[in-house]
């Protein structure tokens, strides 16, 4: 792949990297914010470059907003699967489970 234009200032360059796949793992920790500093700084960074993600986000956000409000503080499997799927639409292409 190409170098992703390096926003900010130079001195990230040693930042954790993560993937799309890896974002949808961990977006929802991210939005309880119990992810570590250098996690969260790496999710930033992905989600600069990444407008699909940025949209799951917001839809993640969203669907666990209003779950919330209907009853227990887990997203039920469900509601995953479909912002999964959602995701990978997003994203155009599912990459399946080939290594
Ligand atoms: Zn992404």
């Amino acid at each position: 792949m190409a170098e992703p234009p390096t926003p900010r200032s130079g001195a990230d360059r040693d930042v954790l990297e993560i993937a799309c796949q890896e974002f949808v793992e961990l977006v929802t920790d991210h939005l309880e914010g119990t992810l570590p500093e250098e996690v969260e700084r790496a999710i930033a960074a992905h989600l600069e470059l990444c407008e699909p993600c940025q949209i799951y986000l917001e839809q993640i956000r969203r669907t666990t907003k209003a779950l919330r409000a209907l009853s227990g503080p887990t997203l039920p499997q469900p509601a995953r699967d479909r912002l999964l799927h959602v995701f990978t639409t997003l994203h155009g292409d599912a990459r399946g489970d080939s290594p």
